[in-house]
């Protein structure tokens, strides 16, 4: 028997609870994972509260994010007690996720757990601290180095943005900040900002080209700010999208691309490869301090994730939440 947060659906209304069920109950997969910790992110938050399509398939367990160990496994890979982490893949959404005691998952979908942190670290950074992750990497692909000059992170006091900060810094960059909570200004220079400036500058529509500033920058908002942020990209910089909190459109014109040889790089966490998983999770390992991590978590019970996804969408969440199995 495991404990899960189920979200079924009856006459087109949605309804979610914590369940127990019996093990027969598991999906089709080749590894058990007892789950340790788990996470809230904001695609769960709107997957248990039914504001968003984000399931596919129902009943359906949430969490996109889990970490924990193999319980039993038929897959060479892993081995009943190996520590694994799994971040995307559709879980979550079309699969059962991590918001439970127990998941029986496709091994592919697994990583070995980086030993640089607990399975609670590693869920305090999650999905989000991945992503930027990869962002941070798609810029070094690029080319873009310290020394070029200053560095914009949109969707600052967001998951993906904090931890964009918080990185480009350690890697020396000039990181300049731009959100919509001014008064969060500590928050985000203790995260290492050294600038920051309201999102309003950039969430309006603009001209096509601007004054040349950003060496690169690292988007989580879309819209209009990343159109404006693309015409006041450097000659040669480089401009990560992950994310659409403005919106999915893109105003924008290829001027910044045919003029300036701006490069848009594209983020996509959920279907990533095996090989640039682990190289992520190698990189968030020395770069982030474990110290950081906790003073930026709250930890949950599960049976505490069905409220909490509604106070998250109601934006009274800062920081991360970390879901753990065993509170
Ligand atoms: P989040 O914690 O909700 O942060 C989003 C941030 O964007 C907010 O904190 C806010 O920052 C800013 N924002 C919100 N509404 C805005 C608006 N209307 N105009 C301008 N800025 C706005 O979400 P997250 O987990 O960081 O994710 C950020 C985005 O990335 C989401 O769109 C998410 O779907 C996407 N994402 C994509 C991937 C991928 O694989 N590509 C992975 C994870 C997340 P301020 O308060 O500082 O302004």
């Amino acid at each position: 028997m495991f404990k899960v947060i189920l979200i079924d659906k009856h006459d087109d209304s949605q309804r979610v609870a914590l369940e127990t069920l019996d093990d027969s109950r598991l999906p089709e997969g080749d590894v058990t994972v007892r789950v340790e910790c788990s996470t809230l992110n904001y695609k769960d938050a709107l997957a248990i509260t039914g504001k968003g399509p984000v399931v596919r398939t129902f009943p359906m367990v949430p969490g996109i994010d889990l970490a924990g160990t193999v319980e039993s496994s038929t897959a060479e890979a892993y081995q009943p007690g190996d520590a694994v982490l799994l971040n995307g893949w559709g879980v979550g959404e079309t699969h059962w996720g991590g918001l439970a005691e127990k998941a029986r998952l496709d091994s592919r979908w697994l990583i070995p757990h980086p030993s640089a942190f607990s399975a609670r670290q590693s869920m305090a950074i999650g999905t989000a601290g991945y992503t930027a992750m990869l962002a941070v990497m798609a810029l070094e692909r690029q080319g873009v180095t310290p020394n070029q000059g200053e560095v914009l992170v949109t969707g600052a006091n967001g998951g993906v943005g904090s931890y964009a900060i918080a990185l480009l810094s350690r890697l020396g960059y000039r990181v300049v900040a731009s959100t919509g909570r001014p008064e969060e200004t500590d928050y985000l220079e203790g995260l290492g900002a050294r600038e920051v400036i309201d999102r309003k500058t950039l969430s309006e529509p603009g001209r096509p080209l601007a004054k040349e500033r950003w060496a690169g920058a690292i988007d989580s908002v879309g819209s209009h700010t990343l159109a404006n942020v693309l015409a006041a990209t450097r000659y040669g910089g480089t401009v990560a999208a992950c994310g659409l909190a403005q919106g999915m459109d893109l105003p924008s014109s290829v001027a910044p691309f045919i003029l300036r040889g701006v490069t848009l790089a594209g983020i996509d966490s959920v279907m990533r490869p095996y090989e640039d998983r682990v190289e992520a999770w190698r990189r968030l390992g020395e770069l982030l301090a474990p110290e950081q991590l906790d003073a930026i978590t709250r930890t949950i019970g599960l049976e505490e994730a069905i409220d909490t996804a509604g106070e998250l969408l109601a934006g009274r969440v800062r920081g991360r939440v970390v879901v753990d199995m065993a509170r």
